[in-house]
């Protein structure tokens, strides 16, 4: 259709934001994993069994304007909140036994 744009993510300000209102506690969550840079927690509409989000504490409108001193931490977090995941999910499973 001539003219018209495909927008992928919605204009929201800092205080709209709703990951910004997960990070400050503001919005429930399953929290995975939170440290002084990220927070990690399951994904309300998830695509699969364990689904996690990693977002930063700071607002940042998209993945492109993740600042550089914390794009290189993202995996390790990743990594680090899937572990903990795992983990839980194993003790919960030898607990229901
Ligand atoms: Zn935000």
């Amino acid at each position: 259709m001539p003219g018209r744009q495909l927008k992928l993510f919605e204009d929201e300000t800092p205080g709209e934001c709703v990951f910004c209102s997960i990070a400050q506690g503001k919005v429930e969550s399953v929290t995975v994993y939170s440290d002084p840079r990220f927070v990690v927690f399951l994904d309300r509409s998830p695509l699969f069994k364990g689904h996690l989000l990693v977002i930063p504490r700071a607002h940042v409108e998209n993945f492109d304007s993740v600042p550089p001193e914390i794009e290189g931490s993202i995996l390790g977090v990743a990594r680090a909140a899937s572990l903990a995941l795992q983990r839980s999910s194993t003790a919960m499973a030898h607990s229901l036994r």
